[in-house]
């Protein structure tokens, strides 16, 4: 078999938190096309159901919504409790919800900066947590983390503490992971993007008019697209990755470079 061949995803059950929209909508697309079934898990059930229905059209795979929040742990389980009752088991996840909340640390109220942890951090380590648990007993599965390349650096001018913090956490807590389940053969790795144009980004009203300043200081002078996310991500869902755990994928078109 051809290592294009090889790196085809044919039956893999995946799921993807933020899957609804922007990198996890793209990325998810990626997987069906490489032949995967699809669970899109979002706390937006209405948008999560649109992109299902989408991935399900247009391709010859099953493809199912479930509502959640990944900061609710009932939530999380109830989640992979439905999608082992749609597909019988997870061979990968796509832990990626994630917002993003741009104000001064001196005027940062308590409940903004629990919120954005509990979002990024506290999230994708009950998805993740869930997710090993059920390829622990499968006998193996990969787990990806969304990171950022802010959990490198504090990309300015934006005020990000809390942000830039959990992205930094996530790098961390995949590498931990990774030790951990390494001999159960469950291989955990992160990615972490740089500016990519997405609702987070190209809509937001503190983000937006920061758009011209990125694009002049960034090596490629553009943002990236979520498409430009897929190729890393089938690669780490699939079977060529192997070898491939603990890392964490810095995609940022060299930001972090300069
Ligand atoms: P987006 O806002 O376009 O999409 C995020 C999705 O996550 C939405 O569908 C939203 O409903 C869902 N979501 C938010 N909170 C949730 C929760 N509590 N439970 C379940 N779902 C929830 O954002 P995006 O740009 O696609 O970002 C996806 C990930 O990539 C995030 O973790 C983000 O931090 C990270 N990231 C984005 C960029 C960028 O420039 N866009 C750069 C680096 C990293």
């Amino acid at each position: 078999m051809g290592i294009i061949e090889k790196m085809r995803l044919d039956g893999k059950k995946i799921f993807v938190t933020g899957g609804a929209r922007g990198i996890g909508k793209s990325v998810a697309t990626a997987f069906a096309e490489a032949g995967a079934d699809i669970a899109i898990v979002d706390v937006d059930l209405k948008e999560a159901e649109k992109t299902a229905r989408e991935l399900q059209e247009n391709h010859p795979v099953q493809a199912i919504a479930v509502q959640a929040d990944v900061t609710k742990p009932r939530d999380v389980k109830a989640t992979t409790t439905k999608i082992l009752d749609a597909f019988g088991r997870i061979d990968v996840a796509f832990c990626n919800a994630g917002i993003c909340l741009n104000v001064p640390a001196e005027e940062m109220t308590f409940e903004q900066w629990k919120k954005v942890i509990d979002v990024n951090l506290t999230g994708i380590f009950l998805t993740a947590q869930a997710a090993g648990k059920v390829m622990i007993q499968q006998g193996g599965g990969s787990i990806i983390n969304t990171a950022s390349m802010s959990g490198h650096i504090v990309n300015v001018p934006q005020p990000q503490c809390s942000y830039n913090a959990s992205k930094a956490g996530v790098i961390q807590l995949t590498k931990s992971l990774a030790v951990e389940w390494a001999d159960k053969n469950v291989r955990v790795n992160c990615i972490s993007p740089g500016y990519m144009g997405t609702e987070l980004t190209l809509n937001s009203p503190s983000l937006k008019p920061l758009i011209e300043q990125w694009n002049k200081m960034a090596p490629l002078h553009r943002m990236g697209k979520p498409e430009e996310l897929q190729s890393i991500c089938v690669y780490l869902a699939g079977d060529t990755s192997t070898f491939t755990t603990g890392a964490d994928f810095v995609v940022d078109g060299a930001f972090t470079c300069i």
